[in-house]
């Protein structure tokens, strides 16, 4: 069979997760060619703990998707379980984002996030898996090579590629650009169980105080999202750090549902739907650079995990709006130095927004992986609303800039004194240099 010619567009998209779908939307609301190529077909299911914060509730208002529809379950706040105690707070009032978060599994909303890319007219590919970048004589990334439905061979040319291929970041790992190990990096696993007694809570429970089986406070948070048909995502992330050792996640939550009310349901036996998964947090900007030789990173494929409180899918949304917007000013000049002076604002933009908050957050990361700075903190925390309030600004971004009173302003002022990393744009000085073959994707 002879390979078919290649499919031409502006911005190739790799991967239609809510990076890669998100990335697609804007690209196309601007007027052009986009091909969105995924590996598998929707609906698929995705590990996720299926929980969105106001942060990416407001993405989802910018693409005009209807949040009030069927389908959507919406919460509240967070209620914070911590040695006995409870809490529960209500999102706070912004005027950046709205006060309600929202749950949908990934099954549902990376499909729905799809066809809305498609709807403003990106081309979707799916059962299409980019096998390997296609570089011209200087190494630059001028497409991809795809194997698509029974096999068939196909390459896709674009100026300009967007890796949204997720953690593992096959595509930037074919281009030499590889995970920063010194970076954060938690692990996660998800199940589903019916649970009549709690899939209509209206707060998305938070337990600080996750314990492995000889007592030692870990750190991380388990969780049950509440999705309104009938079942909850019940779930736990930890940090993995050379000094709290090699996580049994599977133990890890098997003995924290043992510890939840009986009536809940949160048993193996007979509610559960789904088998136990999980996959790695990629956190605080842990591959870098995110734009090099046509290559926009976004999303998990950038490391882009909020290492606070382990949220991706507003990062993956947000990256994927400014990669969307700086590729559109990219295309509107002519090849060469004009082009690559518009592209690299992307990676410089996102260290303007995150760089700062992100070391913040690894900060506060390397600290909770102190056994004592983990227990200090679970055992004080819930016992003060203010505190609390605080750090729910903190740790889910969730501040005005600039700040409307003075909750916001003390968020604001730490991240402002943060330093700011040194390690975005031409400054990153860890990035390997650039294979000059065309290599395969790995895996
Ligand atoms: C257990 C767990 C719980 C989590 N809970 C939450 C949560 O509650 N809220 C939250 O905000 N975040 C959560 N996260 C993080 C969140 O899931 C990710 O940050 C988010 O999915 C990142 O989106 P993305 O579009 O960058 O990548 P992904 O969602 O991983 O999408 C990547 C896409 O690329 C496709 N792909 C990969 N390789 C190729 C290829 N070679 N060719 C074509 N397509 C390819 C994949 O099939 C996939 O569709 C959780 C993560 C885990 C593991």
């Amino acid at each position: 069979m002879s390979r078919p010619a290649a499919e031409q567009a502006q911005v190739i998209v790799v991967g239609a997760g809510p990076g890669g779908s998100t990335a697609a939307w804007h690209l196309a609301r601007q007027g052009l060619s986009v091909a969105l190529v995924e590996k598998s077909e929707f609906p698929r299911e995705k590990v996720c703990g299926d929980g969105l914060t106001p942060r990416a509730v407001r993405q989802l208002v910018r693409m005009g998707i209807d949040t009030s529809a069927p389908g959507w379950m919406r919460n509240r706040g967070l209620r914070f379980v911590s040695r006995g105690r409870i809490l529960e707070l209500d999102w706070p009032e912004s005027s950046a984002f709205p006060a309600y978060g929202l749950t949908r599994t990934r099954e549902d909303f990376d499909q729905l996030l799809a066809r809305h890319a498609e709807a403003a007219g990106a081309r979707l590919h799916t059962r299409t898996k980019v096998t390997a970048p296609l570089l011209d004589r200087a190494g630059r990334v001028v497409g991809v090579s795809t194997t698509g439905p029974e096999g068939r061979e196909r390459d896709f040319t674009a100026p300009l590629v967007v890796a949204a291929d997720g953690v593992a970041g096959r595509l930037a790992v074919s281009m030499g650009i590889e995970r920063l190990k010194k970076r954060p990096v938690g692990t996660a696993v998800r199940r589903y169980f019916r649970s009549q007694a709690r899939h209509l809570d209206p707060y998305l429970e938070s337990w600080l105080d996750l314990r492995r089986e000889d007592g030692r406070i870990l750190p991380g948070y388990s969780w049950i999202f509440p999705l309104g048909d009938g079942r909850v995502n019940v779930g736990l992330g930890v940090l993995n750090d050379s000094r709290t050792g090699s996580m049994q996640t599977r133990r890890l939550l098997e003995t924290w549902l043992a510890r939840t009310p009986a009536a809940w349901g949160l048993r193996e036996d007979g509610n559960a739907d789904g088998p136990l998964r999980g996959a790695a947090l990629p956190m605080g900007f842990n591959r870098l650079p995110h734009y090099r030789d046509g290559l926009l990173l976004i999303g998990d494929a950038g490391g882009m995990v909020n290492p606070c409180n382990g949220e991706g899918i507003t990062y993956a949304m947000e990256s994927a709006e400014l990669a969307a917007d700086v590729a559109g000013q990219a295309l509107a000049r002519p090849a060469g130095p004009a082009r690559e002076r518009a592209l690299e604002h992307y990676p410089a933009q996102m260290a303007h927004r995150l760089g700062r908050y992100y070391r913040l957050g690894r900060g506060f990361s390397a600290l909770m992986a102190r056994p004592a700075f983990t227990s200090l903190v679970t055992q004080n925390a819930v016992r003060s609303p203010a505190a609390m309030r605080f750090m729910v600004r903190l740790l889910s971004n969730l501040t005005d800039r600039p700040g409307t009173d003075a909750m916001d302003h003390l968020v604001n002022a730490l991240i402002r004194v943060t330093p700011s990393p040194a390690d975005h744009a031409g400054r990153f000085a860890g990035a390997p240099s650039l294979r000059r073959s065309r290599s395969r994707v790995p895996g």
